[in-house]
């Protein structure tokens, strides 16, 4: 043998043993992020055909690592392997540097301040040159020419996945996320490339409504919560077969009760993307259409409630127990938007503390004295059901007092985990605020974001955001308002005896200008009726689908009576 020339065999083995190497600083071969997605898959009824799908882009990103290294032609190999490998160091230095993978977010990000790319390479250089010489180093030797290598044919296989990673990543709108990084980064970049434009990158306009000259806001603090999953017939209050909320129905005399009312969507973004800017039905017709014209988004109000409280003198804090799971801009929320949120206080602990923790910081708000305006976003009732309270809370329990498993997709066990989460979360929630909160000087409305169908048929995929056939529960909410305002307090309890059972969300957005001092002809003329005045003989209805994007959406009709789930007991 030659001097300098080295073995196939030692070839193989360096390179077997560098992308071994590369696997365990992936960190651990995406082990964690792959079972994640996997969960997710577990949690869908009948979802062979989506894991199948799913396990086949996985199966062929892995075997497009193992191969690109041992391929042939020397621009295919290097090609490839340059691809891969500049998306795994990115991502794995993002990764170290803020805990989370490259996403599109960061991606965005990155790209729009491309300009700053010198000083902060030199700023984290510490940080980032381990994993780029880690990467230099594996690159070298997966690089390295094999002697006999794999045919051109075996290229087929990296771009087989470079293609079904991108499709599955899309089709799944980037819920599923669980990839090796070098074919997820691809996934991600043209998953921004493609996306067309949507609301969020309108700018937001400012306040113009003019405020009411005789008086200025009655009210020290404004309260909106807007609870998960919950669904108007399953609390007590509303629906007397039912026995998940004790303590809100013996309080019954503290809250105003529009009795059951029915959200703007069936599915949580749409429904409260569309609440915090006040959107009317008519500014998101039905989609496809066949004109282009620019619908109401575009020409009509874009001022969301954060503008409104802060230009009528409010302090705006929003209490967020999503980000922790669902990431910085959960809900349809843009940095625009949070541009307007004074404090944003996000809730970490246990989820099933969450809501009380929310109660608290409630309290403790309102014992501060200054004009807030306070926006809780609750944990609700949200599936898996049985993830929202404490493994030893069984006020519904199995006749031999063993728990409900969401898991189990039985009638019985969606039954019994729901009401327990709603019965810990709802009761649990209004216990808190009633024993120790002093809303003499505030107004609180509490409602849901979407009602919930998981027993109507336990085969249901989402159990709410269904496109169509839509079953009205899914938009069947709470609605209850609490103030200490004498005057308000009676105008609302008028208002709710005339209309009980015949509310929705459109009504909740000019209640809350009107509570912050805004003129109230104004507020209604642009934004419709307030809760003081709900016209009963309107036709209500709520949207499936897309708002914020130009994608598929369709308005169904609410109008009829909810009907109490008897069953239900
Ligand atoms: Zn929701």
């Amino acid at each position: 043998m030659a001097m300098g020339a080295i073995s196939e065999r030692t070839i193989v083995g360096a390179k077997t043993l560098a992308l071994g190497l590369l696997l365990v600083l992936a960190p651990l071969a995406w082990a964690a992020d792959i079972r994640r997605s996997a969960a997710i898959l577990a949690d869908i009824p009948h979802s062979v055909r989506p894991a199948a799908m799913y396990g086949v882009a996985v199966v062929l990103s892995f075997a497009a690592l193992v191969i690109a290294p041992f391929l042939r032609n020397h621009f295919v190999r290097c090609a490839f392997l340059l691809l891969f490998l500049a998306a795994f160091a990115v991502d794995r230095i993002v990764l170290a540097t803020s805990g989370h993978h490259l996403d599109v977010t960061v991606l965005k990000l990155l790209w729009h301040n491309r300009s700053l790319a010198g000083p902060v390479l030199s700023e984290y250089a510490s940080v980032i040159a381990p994993y780029c010489l880690a990467t230099a180093a594996l690159g070298c030797v997966l690089a390295w020419p094999p002697r006999q290598g794999l045919g051109l044919r075996y290229a087929a296989v990296p771009v087989a996945a470079l293609v079904a990673v991108p499709i599955q990543y899309v089709s799944w709108k980037g819920a599923l996320d669980g990839y090796p990084s070098p074919f997820l980064v691809a996934a991600r970049a043209s998953w921004v490339l493609i996306k067309p434009s949507t609301h969020n990158d309108l700018p937001l306009e400012p306040v113009t409504l003019p405020r009411d000259r005789n008086r200025a806001s009655m009210f020290d603090t404004i309260v909106f919560v807007m609870d998960e999953s919950v669904r108007g017939d399953y609390l007590t209050v509303n629906n007397g077969s039912i026995d998940t909320t004790p303590f809100l129905a013996s309080s019954a005399n503290r809250i105003v009760n529009f009795g059951i009312a029915s959200s703007g969507g069936n599915c949580s973004v749409a429904s409260r993307w569309m609440f915090r800017r006040g959107v009317r039905p008519w500014q998101l017709p039905n989609q496809p259409s066949l004109s282009d014209q620019a619908d109401g988004i575009e020409t009509g109000p874009r001022t969301t409630i954060w503008q409104f409280a802060k230009t009528a003198g409010f302090r705006t804090v929003y209490i967020d127990p999503f980000r922790p799971e669902s990431g910085e801009l959960h809900s349809g929320l843009s940095p625009r938007e949070l541009g307007f949120v004074d404090e944003r206080i996000v809730l970490d602990g246990p989820r099933h503390q969450r809501d009380l923790e929310a109660a608290r910081l409630l309290v403790s708000t309102l014992s501060r004295k200054d004009r807030t305006f306070l926006y809780i976003d609750k944990i609700g009732a949200h599936f898996p059901y049985d993830a929202n309270y404490p493994d030893d809370f069984n006020r519904y329990a199995q006749p031999d007092g063993s728990r409900f498993i969401y898991a189990r997709h039985t009638r019985n066990d969606l039954m019994g985990s729901y009401k327990n989460a709603v019965s810990w979360n709802v009761d649990g929630f209004f216990r808190e605020v009633f024993r120790d909160a002093d809303l003499g000087r505030a107004l609180m409305v509490y409602t849901s974001d979407h009602g919930e169908t998981a027993w109507a048929d336990s085969a249901t995929l989402w159990r709410h955001c269904e496109a169509e056939p839509v079953s009205p529960a899914e938009v069947w909410v709470p609605l209850i308002a609490v103030t200490g305002d004498k005057a308000f307090d009676a105008a609302l309890r008028a208002s709710a005896t005339r209309s009980f059972d015949h509310a929705t969300h459109f009504e909740i957005f000019p209640t809350l200008l009107v509570a912050m001092g805004y003129e109230a002809d104004a507020v209604t003329a642009r934004y419709g009726p307030t809760l003081l005045d709900v016209a009963t003989s309107r036709r209500r209805q709520f949207v499936t689908g897309d708002v914020i994007g130009r994608d598929a959406r369709r308005w169904f009709d609410a109008s009829a009576s909810p009907v109490r789930d008897a069953s239900a007991r």
